[in-house]
């Protein structure tokens, strides 16, 4: 038997976290394995979302000179619109990026049901894209089926992962959570 350094319980000698409380043993207590990857691939994904941020302000910025060519029109019809809505959509999910990342570094409940709005926002957002953008439908069921699986898998490891259950100290996470798995 060891005891829980939260609430001194006795614990199995193989428990991942405290059967009374819920706070993490060792290892198990600190951010690693998938769940430190899911962190390094949200940080990574902040730096595409500035640099999406950057092209649509440039976009913008040159937009009054580029509306003054022959035929631009004919070529871009979109162009405004197409750099307004991939700017708002990138602040969105840049602010989205930067809150989940917050809220995983404080252990609050909240970030799974977080996780599954942001990757539905997705969902939504590529269709709204085609119609603005000069991107093709095909891209757009690629990028829409991408979303789908990262919230199903996440959705799935989030739910039966002792790691995240030991990190998060309760099972609080996957009762806030839409969609659950369990
Ligand atoms: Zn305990």
């Amino acid at each position: 038997m060891k005891p829980c350094t939260n609430c001194e319980r006795q614990n199995a000698d193989d428990a991942i976290f405290c059967d009374a409380c819920g706070h993490g043993f060792d290892k198990y207590n600190r951010l690693g394995g998938w769940l430190l990857v899911f962190v390094i691939f949200l940080i990574c994904s902040i730096g595409l979302y500035f640099y999406i941020i950057n092209s649509a302000v440039t976009r913008l910025a040159n937009y009054h000179s580029f509306s003054t060519m022959p035929g631009f029109a004919d070529f871009y019809p979109n162009y405004f619109s197409w750099a307004i809505v991939s700017l708002v959509s990138a602040i969105t999910f840049l602010a989205l990026h930067i809150w989940l990342i917050i809220k995983i570094f404080r252990r609050r409940a909240g970030f799974l049901r977080l996780y599954q709005i942001m990757r539905l926002l997705g969902m939504i957002e590529y269709p709204i894209m085609l119609l603005f953008s000069y991107t093709t439908p095909g891209a757009t069921i690629r990028r829409t089926l991408f979303d789908l699986l990262g919230l199903i898998l996440f959705t799935i490891y989030f739910c039966l992962s002792k790691r995240v259950r030991a990190y998060m100290g309760s099972d609080a996470y996957i009762k806030k959570a839409w969609i659950k798995f369990r």
